[in-house]
């Protein structure tokens, strides 16, 4: 904990500035006017005039959700709340007279500048990127393309087996678009999910239609000379003809502004546990920053999901408004997804390739559409993290057992108080405790829950 005054400008009339307007940037400055008054905050974003929901943006392809739907906050919200907002392109930082240009807009200065630029795709350097038909997918603009390439065509390549492209091959085959999916992996999500989980997955995104190819890497894009792509090469000499590449390799901090900069950057914006970076009243939170030590020895330096930018933006914003500035506490590991029909969610530490020392335990649906697995310490039995796909299991559960390190055997007795699959949904609970019982040689049984602990989760 650090006192307010080696942290940053506290005056009273200060002007923060925020560069990015997703969830970041807009929690941190939430946090700040609840707690100020009087700070003039402004929130720039080239992208957007207002935050929405990045996590949506498949559905408005898919026609699910309409653009106001993915808005969180009503249109007034913003002025009500004294927010001031750039909607335009930062194109230069003067970092020294504490000053941003923009675009189109007049140039303005602040007193602290909080970062929250976000992540832009990834690209390989592959020959025939820069052909029309290409693109990743990140923001709304990729969106608007999307549908341009995409309007009557009948066939397109998904590269890329993770979060992204799992989800571009459920938007195309929503519009009836037939899907090749090259993954490189030996089955999908390789560097996350076990080789169980991952099968699990792949036979589903099969069922869908998708023709999946595992094990394979693109090599080039071609055309017909029109700048149009139409083929693709891959690594096993196959061609495949396609009117659409939709790349989704993974995601890199968006620090391009910064580089010639005197700001400190590896990958992302280098940040310490306060989110300050190497300039004074300069911050940087969200998928843009990189911690120069891991938050916890089960984290990574840069942190590229939903609610760790939300947590990132709560403790600045507190930081910066309070007597004391706090380090950021991550807690449990946790993600969850969706694969087509099949949710996932994952607590704790579940690595693809199990550790040494560290055992595990897997269950699977004779239907071969729902799994389960505890990972835990081999030594001390304490757990260490879950997966769970096609059954939704309790966060709060979870991230109970494992923060005080429950022993396998325990947390196998108190599943059920784990269970959080909707009203009249089959549990698996019971079968995957004979499973463990049968594999372990335990024999153990299932305390009968009061309809006030399900309820209330209290037995917790
Ligand atoms: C398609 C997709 C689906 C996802 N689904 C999930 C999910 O299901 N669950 C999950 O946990 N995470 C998901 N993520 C990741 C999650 O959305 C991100 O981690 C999160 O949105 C990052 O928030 P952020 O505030 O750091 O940055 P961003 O949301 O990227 O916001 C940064 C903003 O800064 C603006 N900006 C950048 N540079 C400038 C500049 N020079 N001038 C002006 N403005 C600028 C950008 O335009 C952008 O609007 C998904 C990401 C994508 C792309």
């Amino acid at each position: 904990m650090i006192e307010a005054a080696n942290y940053c400008n506290h005056s009273r009339d200060r002007h923060i500035v925020i560069i990015g307007n997703g969830i970041s940037g807009i929690t941190c400055a939430r946090t700040i006017r609840k707690r100020d008054h009087h700070a003039k905050i402004t929130i720039i974003s080239g992208e957007s005039q207002h935050f929405y929901s990045r996590t949506a943006l498949m559905y408005l392809y898919m026609g699910h959700m309409r653009y106001e739907n993915v808005k969180p906050y009503e249109d007034f919200f913003w002025e009500k709340n004294r927010f001031s907002l750039i909607h335009d392109w930062v194109t230069k930082v003067d970092l020294a007279e504490k000053k941003l240009f923009f675009k189109q807009s007049t140039d303005i200065t602040y007193d602290i500048l909080i970062i929250a630029t976000g992540s832009i795709p990834k690209k390989f350097g592959w020959k025939g990127e820069e052909l029309s038909g290409v693109q990743g997918f990140y923001g709304l603009q990729d969106l608007n393309e999307m549908e341009v390439n995409t309007k009557d065509i009948k066939h397109a390549t998904v590269v890329g087996g993770g979060l992204i492209g799992i989800e571009l091959c459920e938007m195309l085959h929503s519009r009836d678009i037939s899907v090749t999916f090259l993954v490189k992996d030996k089955h999908f999500w390789g560097s996350v999910l076990p080789e169980e989980e991952g099968s699990l997955v792949d036979r589903h995104i099969r069922e869908h239609g998708v023709d999946l190819r595992l094990s394979t890497t693109m090599e080039a894009m071609e055309g017909e000379g029109n700048g149009k792509v139409s083929r693709i090469k891959t690594d096993k000499g196959e061609t495949i003809n396609t009117q659409f590449v939709g790349l989704a390799i993974g995601v890199t901090p968006n620090v391009a502004l910064f580089q010639n900069t005197s700001l400190e950057i590896e990958t992302g914006v280098l940040v310490d546990p306060y989110f300050r970076t190497n300039i004074p009243n300069v911050f940087a939170i969200g998928d843009c920053a990189e911690f120069r030590e891991k938050p916890d020895e089960n984290r990574k330096n840069i942190e590229q999901v939903w609610y760790t930018g939300r947590m990132h933006g709560e403790t600045l914003g507190y930081n910066l408004t309070s007597d004391k500035a706090h380090t950021y506490q991550p807690g449990v590991w946790f993600n969850s997804a969706k694969f087509f029909d099949i949710e996932y969610q994952t607590y704790g530490k579940v690595p693809a390739t199990l550790e040494e020392k560290m055992g595990s335990f897997y269950w699977e649906h004779p239907n071969g559409k729902i799994g389960f697995r505890i990972t835990f310490d081999a030594k001390t039995q304490a757990i260490l993290g879950v997966n769970a796909l096609g059954l939704r299991v309790s966060h709060e559960f979870f991230d109970c057992a494992i923060n005080n390190q429950w022993k396998i055997n325990k947390v196998m007795a108190r599943l059920n108080e784990a269970d959080f699959d909707p009203e009249f949904f089959d549990s698996h609970i019971t079968s995957i405790l004979q499973a463990y019982n049968h594999r372990f040689g335990t024999q153990i049984t299932h305390k009968k829950l009061s309809f006030w602990s399900r309820l209330t989760g209290t037995s917790l």
